[in-house]
């Protein structure tokens, strides 16, 4: 299954901020293909939102660098810095460009969408570690399915399918089912970047390992022989 997952989402690289905003009407379809009804004067709610600062985007193949960011989500603080932080390095959760089509930049609802995915993630890792399976959702919401025709024409070439998480949050909802219903090893916090990452059998990464990567580990060695050079002197 992880092999058949496809999915690249772009990173801001100047960074994400956040910024306050009035409660605002929803700006109508410029051509709307019926009359307006009272359906249509919905407003957005005012409060803090995140957006892209809007430098260069480039993308992440997520289900390789980081395979279980759920855990890193569910533990990520609850206020502008905490949203700040993760936007940083994974995107935002349901806005895949710096621009969308009409010019604007997406904007996010800090309070309500990303406070209220982050509790709802903390609240499914606390029922798993619990196994309590029956407080799991049986759907995991916006994931495409792909079939990919082949890349030849030579004979016995077949299509492949693929499947495409919509969102960074359908990727991180089924970061979790994928690691509830099939786990790969077990799961620790690095001691260096406070990335999680899956160790034991089959992981790659001995049950004794205290990073994340070969960066973090020599960042890691780098920092210690820094201390002691500083003690000596
Ligand atoms: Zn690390």
């Amino acid at each position: 299954m992880r092999d058949l997952v496809q999915f690249h989402w772009p990173v801001d690289e100047s960074g994400y901020e956040v910024f306050e905003r009035a409660e605002q009407a929803i700006v109508p379809d410029i051509r709307p293909r019926r009359a307006p009804t009272i359906l249509d004067s919905v407003t957005e709610p005012g409060g803090l939102y995140i957006r892209p600062k809007g430098g260069t985007v480039r993308t992440q193949p997520l289900f390789v660098s980081d395979p279980v960011l759920f855990m890193e989500f569910a533990a990520t603080p609850r206020t502008p810095e905490g949203v700040i932080g993760f936007a940083n390095k994974y995107g935002l959760l349901f806005s895949g460009s710096a621009a969308k089509e009409d010019g604007t930049t997406p904007a996010e609802l800090l309070d309500g969408e990303w406070y209220g995915q982050m509790e709802g993630m903390a609240y499914l890792v606390e029922k798993a570690n619990k196994k309590e399976w029956s407080a799991l959702p049986e759907r995991v919401f916006g994931v495409t399915s792909v079939l990919a025709p082949p890349s030849s024409t030579a004979p016995g070439e077949l299509p492949t399918l693929k499947v495409r998480p919509n969102t960074l949050m359908s990727a991180i909802m089924l970061q979790f089912a994928l690691h509830v219903s099939s786990p790969i090893g077990e799961l620790k916090m690095c001691a260096q970047c406070k990335k999680w990452f899956p160790f034991g059998s089959g992981t790659g990464k001995r049950s004794t390992a205290m990073y994340c990567s070969k960066k973090c580990n020599e960042r890691a060695k780098y920092e210690r022989r820094n201390k002691k050079t500083g003690r000596a002197n």
